[in-house]
């Protein structure tokens, strides 16, 4: 007994709890700090204690933190929110992305900043529990979904064409009942020249509260252009992805982008990058670019395929924009407080006291880099983000070099204890 009693107060002395010599679990000091909620973007100190941000100030006393970890010269930002993923692996269905192409969200969301993942509607109404059971209740990585109004998500593409399965009462039971974690109404994939699909996603949205996202299919159609897509079907706060695909007439035939996306950009329709294997196209992003149209949120659209090509991660992603003139704070905007607004969770992508402790240490390198496209054409760029650290809710859950771990002790003996 006494054994245990000792053990425990050892454990808990390790953690750094009890003790009375230090004011915060962990201070991440000398860091640039880019916080968009806040407006920070600057020199600055972040604390953590009890798994929370406690404080963000100029200086911070190093003997106020049971730890520190040394930024000079790393930018820290909140943990970033990918917000359209897919992460319905584990199912077993060969080559589907309810199944063989989805990732296991700890396996990519740490080693790239990110502790939110939105699952963007690989599940549909029907498995979404299933979904929950596998993966987003044995997740580090915070998953969030938006549900597929399609009754069995992205299980195949007949299952995703079913129309008699894309039921708006159904799946706003689902969001309801579980609204914490149920954060929009996805669409996508749907080939047939009608509305459906889309109707269908919005009337869902409605009785549920919550946006849609849509992949308005892998084509334009002349019976559903995107003009109404964008200015009559959708909802101000629902979301269009894939903007840099230019399949649907995201660009005209003379090189500029379709005037619409600023149209539908003044009534509140917000732009998802959705980066993918197939959404995203120098030709496009140059041209978006140049007119200054940038996406509302920048995402991966991350599944086996566009991870193998072009896509790679968040960070690479990132780095596309950053190459081509746009600002670090824009940057990161569009991947914290951006997609935290998209799904009305102000709570997450800040760096606010009290917020949970989800942060990215980031590190720009400067130098020559190549960008491919999914047509596997290079740009060249000058900039590169990659992952330091990444704290979920204060815990380290990918530390590339270390700066938040002790130095080896030559004679620790095996077995014993790490802090
Ligand atoms: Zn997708």
């Amino acid at each position: 007994m006494l054994t245990l009693m000792r053990k425990l107060l050892l454990l808990s002395l390790m953690a750094g709890l009890g003790s009375a010599a230090c004011d915060y679990d962990l201070v991440i000091r000398n860091g640039h700090v880019i916080d968009a909620a806040n407006r920070r973007d600057g020199r600055m100190d972040v604390a953590i204690a009890n798994r929370k941000i406690a404080k963000v100030a100029e200086r911070i006393a190093v003997e106020a933190g049971c730890r520190s970890v040394d930024a000079t010269g790393l930018f820290v930002t909140p943990g970033l929110i990918d917000i359209h993923a897919h992460v319905y692996a584990n199912t077993g269905i060969p080559k589907e992305l309810a199944g063989e192409t989805s990732f296991v969200p700890d396996a990519v969301g740490p080693r790239s900043g990110v502790t939110t993942i939105v699952d963007a509607g690989t599940s549909g109404w029907k498995n979404f529990e299933d979904f929950k059971m596998r993966i987003i209740d044995r997740s580090q990585t915070r998953v969030l979904a938006f549900i597929n109004i399609a009754g069995l998500g992205m299980t195949g593409s007949k299952n995703e064409q079913n129309t008699a399965d894309m039921d708006a009462a159904g799946l706003a039971l689902i969001a309801k009942k579980y609204k914490d974690i149920v954060v929009g109404v996805k669409t996508a994939h749907y080939g047939a020249p009608d509305w459906i699909a889309v109707d269908r996603a919005v009337e869902a949205g409605k009785l549920a509260g919550i946006p849609v996202m849509v992949d308005f299919g892998s084509s334009h159609r002349q019976a559903r252009p995107i003009e109404t897509l964008l200015m009559e079907k959708l909802r101000p706060g629902d979301i269009y992805t894939h903007l840099y695909s230019g399949l649907r007439n995201e660009q005209l035939s003379t090189g500029k982008m379709n005037p619409v996306l600023w149209e539908a950009r003044k009534r509140g329709i917000l732009f998802d990058l959705g980066h993918g294997n197939g959404s995203f196209f120098w030709t496009v992003a140059m041209a978006a670019f140049q007119e200054g149209f940038l996406p509302n949120t920048i995402s991966t659209d991350l599944h086996l395929r566009s991870w193998m090509d072009g896509m790679k991660d968040i960070n690479n992603v990132m780095s596309k924009f950053l190459s081509n003139g746009v600002a670090l704070k824009d940057v990161v905007r569009m991947t914290t407080l951006e997609p935290a607004k998209a799904i009305r969770r102000l709570e997450l992508g800040t760096l606010s006291v009290g917020a949970e402790a989800d942060v990215a240490v980031l590190r720009l390198e400067r130098g020559k880099f190549g960008y491919l496209d999914n047509r596997r054409q290079r740009v060249m760029g000058n900039q590169r983000l990659t992952t330091e650290l990444t704290l979920r809710a204060g815990k380290a859950i990918y530390d590339l070099n270390g700066v938040a771990a002790d130095e080896w002790k030559p004679g620790t003996l095996p077995g014993e204890r790490m802090k």
